[in-house]
């Protein structure tokens, strides 16, 4: 299927590595031009370079924090007219609630639901007034089956789900659609260190706690960051025009019930 976006542009956000690096790649593939952003600029030219050689559309590397006002500015100022948002940052960490201080919060709270925020605010007019646009936030399973030990993503996420909601059904007339993809465990950097450290804290080898977390879904694996990335390019899609405020949850069946 032709997904009807060559030569549209799009801002992938945190995209140096991951899910958002994988969003970013089948984007490409479809013919988008990128800005792509993530804090360490090495990783990120590295990304850059990897897709330009592989798919030969055109990939600014704009490095910055974005859950700050000056790494949206920068993003903003490479593609001021974005076609396709793609909202990422890092996952706020793992932890108990007690100990998790203002300080703490406002990161989080700052990196997981308003960074998404300012940004969708900045393109979302312009989206509308060119009647298209597609925003695509990534969240996490954790928006719909809380993570006991990720209680401020668990928080964060959910206040920028419940302000989509809204949003997505007031800017849809324009052709402008949002929704938001929530993943189960994909093999990237971040699953990796969070089976390093409750490796380390049960001590048992690090390949047996990945093992687990494949075994715990019914297909008896965790997910590839490759499909994330073509179910984010799905739903950047020209094609998907009423497919309006949803969350797609890709877990490989993880959560049991009976419509998911
Ligand atoms: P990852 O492999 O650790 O990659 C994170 C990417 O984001 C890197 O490119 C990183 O580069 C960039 N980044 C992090 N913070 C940033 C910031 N403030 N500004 C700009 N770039 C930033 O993580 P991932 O697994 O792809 O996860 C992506 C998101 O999905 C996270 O919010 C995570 O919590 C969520 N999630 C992931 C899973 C999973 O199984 N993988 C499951 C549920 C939810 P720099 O460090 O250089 O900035």
């Amino acid at each position: 299927m032709d997904l009807g976006l060559k030569g549209k542009k799009a801002i992938v956000c945190a995209a140096s590595k991951g899910l958002g690096r994988a969003c970013a790649i089948s984007l490409a593939r479809e013919g988008v031009d990128l800005v792509i952003t993530a804090r360490t600029a090495s990783d990120l030219e590295k990304t850059a370079e990897e897709i330009r050689q592989m798919t030969g559309v055109k990939v600014i590397a704009v490095p910055g924090d974005i859950s700050t006002e000056e790494g949206r500015a920068a993003a903003l100022a490479a593609c001021p007219e974005p076609d396709i948002l793609v909202n990422n940052a890092g996952g706020p960490p793992h932890g108990d609630f007690r100990e998790w201080d203002r300080d703490a919060w406002i990161k989080a709270i700052d990196q997981n639901m308003l960074a998404p925020i300012f940004l969708i605010k900045a393109v979302v007019d312009g989206m509308a007034a060119r009647k298209f646009g597609r925003i695509v936030n990534i969240t996490s399973a954790s928006v719909k089956s809380p993570i006991p030990v990720l209680g401020m993503s668990n928080g964060a996420r959910a206040g920028l789900t419940g302000f989509v909601a809204g949003l997505a059904r007031q800017v849809a007339k324009d052709n402008v659609i949002i929704n938001n993809i929530l993943p189960g465990p994909f093999l990237t950097d971040r699953l990796r260190s969070g089976a390093l450290a409750a490796s380390k804290q049960r001590n048992v080898p690090v390949d047996e706690i990945l093992a687990e977390r494949a075994a715990g879904t019914p297909t008896g694996r965790v997910g590839d960051p490759a499909e994330f990335g073509d179910a984010c390019a799905f739903l950047c899609s020209a094609k998907i025009g009423f497919i309006v405020g949803h969350n797609l949850l890709l877990d490989g069946g993880n959560f049991n019930s009976t419509i998911a």
